[in-house]
């Protein structure tokens, strides 16, 4: 069993490794959001080593539908189900990203209806799932781009995806939270700026920890001084 969040990137879109979180909960391996980055590093570790247990249950749950998030979810589960013999779940946000998601993997990519389950949060019913949070990040993508309150080994969790707004997480943030939050050290109108994320979380007892990260070296300069860290990846553990 690993403990809280593990990362297979922590990159924006524009980064050789995008962001994307894993955790286990009993028999399940949960994946937050599947870039072909991470789709990569699965296959290079294989999801026993990753989540500690033999043959998990496995599961990706999509935040939203940018290529840097969902691109390697159609060709995991072709690898899951051809080479692995499983089936994955995806559980979407909302019926509108499922319906998204379905035309990725059905139309598009070609996915095996029995080769996967997609379901929104609302029916997966799982126990660590606690609430999908809407929030507001591409234009383009408006109404269609959420983060989640997680209990993740029962700790809250409040997890991001992309955002260009932290106020719509800050009422799930209570005493002890730990917030794994999208960050930008430059100007953008889609990701928040990681001196005004820290700015607006000051004062909170959490643990807050950066993601999604555009330019590292700037954004640990900005960090340094604040209690924030820089989400974990998964090799770090490794040795
Ligand atoms: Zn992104
Ligand atoms: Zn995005």
């Amino acid at each position: 069993m690993r403990e809280y969040l593990q990362f297979l990137g922590r990159g924006s879109a524009f980064t050789d490794e995008n962001n994307s979180a894993f955790f286990t909960d009993g028999n399940e391996l949960v994946l937050i959001d599947l870039p072909m980055s991470s789709f990569r590093k699965l296959r290079k570790y294989g999801t026993d080593t990753l989540s500690g247990i033999s043959s998990p249950d496995i599961t990706v749950l999509v935040t939203h539908t940018h290529g840097d998030h969902t691109g390697g979810i159609p060709t995991f589960i072709h690898y899951a189900f051809y080479i692995l013999h499983r089936k994955v779940t995806v559980i979407a946000p909302s019926e509108e990203v499922a319906a998204d998601l379905r035309f990725l993997a059905e139309r598009l990519e070609g996915c095996r209806p029995e080769a996967y389950d997609l379901i929104t949060a609302k029916e997966a019913a799982r126990p660590w799932l606690l609430d999908v949070i809407p929030t507001r990040h591409s234009p383009e993508l408006e109404g269609r781009c959420f983060g989640y309150r997680l209990n993740v080994n029962g700790q809250n969790v409040v997890y991001t995806g992309d955002t260009a707004v932290i106020e719509p997480f800050l009422p799930y943030l209570g005493k002890g939270s730990l917030l794994y939050s999208d960050s930008s050290a430059h100007d953008s109108a889609v990701h928040i700026n990681v001196s005004e994320l820290i700015e607006k979380t000051d004062g909170l007892d959490i643990q807050l920890y950066l993601m999604h990260l555009d330019d590292p070296e700037k954004i640990a300069e900005a960090a340094s001084g604040s209690n924030a860290l820089i989400a974990p990846l998964f090799e770090e553990h490794l040795s």
